[in-house]
């Protein structure tokens, strides 16, 4: 064995949010392990930065504060570097017939908002109360016009997947995009039980206070020692222990856990599994695609808007209002530090499964959409004073109809039960989610 070779319990790979949640439970377990990272900086695509004094995040711009965030926050040290969304950001609004309308969310409001008929609201209640959950697979579009109808489906669950999936409604499944959800629901027999618990357990919307990548900084000093930068994993190799090769070193241990994305898992287990099982891996692998999607950072003089308007988390449009953006977060509502001098910052999304050209646009293209759209949404009567673009081509993996066959079909084509998959690619892309995933990585 040459010199710089190291045997290890584990091996992470990837050393995103995931392999850093993954790193941090392995310390935790007392374990020898290694978290290789292709690229110079720890993160994967989170990365706060303050530009001309605005402060944007390249990815996620919001957390859920869920139980196991919070006991990881305050084992990190990080309490008091923690910021809640202001009070205001409770509301959401969604575009629809050429307005903005305030999204009912409490039973007081859905029996008085004008979005719903009462034909709307009786399906509703007969949803809610007399309708039985469905065992087999739904699409989301399916589970929810199972229980409230076509309008209701079409109206706020393809608004709502849009700003967490970037997806289609028609194509994701409901059990592999909400496992947890569906589950429940089919426990109870009652979506109204499992609404009513998950109301009950309603988590505040949090960040930090120079945002997300605190959270990242904090992961990546726990385990400072144990974090190889640079070392793009080439190629895995299994007979007794895994020996993972990088460019500079190999490495040698007894469990893998992988952590990036799905188009880098066939090439590199190529030697790990028979060679005429490897076209299905690359087949399976294919089929589980990511959308696309595009982050515009605006700024407006407080003179250009109404701002009343901005008093709320942002806005979701339906597909069916025929609009190229997904929406908007209004930034400077949600967290009072992010845009100097009371200016207002407006975070517009584009992209998405419904519009994939995007990422055919140039720069200028995606801010001439954006500004048109948000001009006739929010009135904006000036110029914008300031914008910044980032653009995901491969932004959120999609969970479509046959999603945890295909990933069982994965794990089984792999047949090592020492290599366990902790990717966003599987069980959840949200940040609450995943550590909620780490952290039985390493439970007996
Ligand atoms: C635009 C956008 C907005 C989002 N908004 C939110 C939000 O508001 N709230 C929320 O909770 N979540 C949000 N998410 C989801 C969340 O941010 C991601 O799911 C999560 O950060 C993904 O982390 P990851 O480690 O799984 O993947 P990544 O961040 O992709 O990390 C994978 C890592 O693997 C490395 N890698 C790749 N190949 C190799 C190799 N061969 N060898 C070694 N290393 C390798 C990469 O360099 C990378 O660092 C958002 C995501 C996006 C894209």
């Amino acid at each position: 064995m040459d010199k710089k070779e190291t045997i290890l319990d584990v091996i992470i790979i990837g050393g995103g949010f995931s392999g850093l949640t993954a790193g941090y439970y392995a310390k935790q377990a007392g374990l020898n392990f290694k978290i290789l990272e292709a690229s110079d900086r720890i993160g994967g695509v989170l990365e706060s930065e303050k530009i001309d004094g605005y402060l944007i995040e390249k990815s996620a711009n919001t957390l859920l504060y869920s139980p196991s965030v919070q006991k990881m926050v305050k084992e990190l040290g990080l309490e008091e570097r923690v910021i809640f969304s202001e009070k205001i950001a409770k509301n959401r609004f969604i575009w629809k017939d050429d307005k903005l309308h305030s999204v009912p969310l409490t039973p007081q409001k859905i029996l008085f908002s004008p979005l719903l008929g009462w034909q709307h609201k009786a399906r509703l209640l007969y949803g809610l109360f007399c309708q039985s959950p469905v065992r087999s697979e739904q699409t989301i579009e399916q589970f929810f016009t199972h229980y409230f109808g076509q309008y209701f489906s079409q109206t706020f669950a393809d608004a709502m997947i849009s700003g967490i999936w970037a997806g289609d409604i028609s194509k994701l499944s409901m059990d592999a995009c909400f496992s947890d959800f569906k589950q429940k629901t089919l426990q109870h027999k009652s979506l109204f039980k499992t609404l009513s618990n998950q109301g009950k357990n309603n988590a505040p919307i949090f960040s930090f206070v120079n945002g997300v990548s605190e959270f990242v900084q904090a992961l990546e000093k726990n385990c400072l020692q144990n974090i190889e930068t640079k070392q793009k994993v080439i190629e895995i190799t299994h007979q007794k222990y895994f020996t993972v090769q990088t460019q500079e070193c190999t490495y040698h241990s007894q469990k893998i856990i992988f952590c990036a994305p799905i188009e880098q898992l066939p090439s590199l287990m190529s030697s790990c599994i028979a060679a005429e099982k490897h076209p299905k891996l690359v087949q399976l692998c294919e089929s589980i695609p990511y959308a696309p999607l595009h982050l515009v950072y605006t700024a407006f003089s407080p003179e250009a808007i109404d701002l009343k308007k901005l008093e709320g988390f942002g806005f979701l449009i339906p597909q069916n209002q025929h609009r190229r953006i997904l929406g908007a977060i209004f930034s400077s509502s949600i967290f009072q530090n992010r845009a100097p001098n009371n200016e207002v910052l407006i975070t517009t999304f584009i992209g998405g499964e419904h519009f994939r050209e995007v990422n055919k646009l140039s720069k200028t293209q995606i801010y001439d959409i954006v500004n048109q759209e948000l001009r006739e949404i929010l009135k904006i009567t000036q110029e914008p004073i300031w914008q910044h673009h980032i653009g995901w081509q491969k932004a959120v993996p999609q969970y479509h109809m046959g999603h945890q066959q295909r990933i069982k079909q994965i794990i089984d084509l792999i047949d090592c039960p020492n290599f366990l998959l902790n990717a966003n690619w599987h069980d959840g892309t949200a940040l609450p989610k995943i550590i909620k995933k780490s952290s039985v990585l390493f439970s007996k």
